[in-house]
């Protein structure tokens, strides 16, 4: 499990500068801000791009399990 938590830290970083970077260039992403992000699933660690397909992931391989956007930067 402490494998998994280092994982985590280090994508959460990531996306910390993933986030640094869309808000600098938040003159381009404008209505696009969420729909084309590259996100982590906290589950099994796939990666998704954008809430849209967070969500089909979720209805595909974690069937039953809460998706918490608020965990992704989402929502
Ligand atoms: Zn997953």
């Amino acid at each position: 499990m402490v494998r998994g938590h280092a994982k985590s830290v280090a994508q959460q970083k990531n996306q910390k500068k993933a986030e640094e970077r869309r808000k600098a260039g938040s003159k381009n992403t404008g209505d696009d801000k969420n729909t084309k992000r590259a996100l982590t699933c906290k589950i099994c660690f796939a990666s998704v791009i954008g809430e849209k397909a967070l969500k089909e992931h979720f209805a595909a391989k974690h069937i039953g399990k809460e998706l918490k956007l608020g965990d992704y930067g989402l929502g």
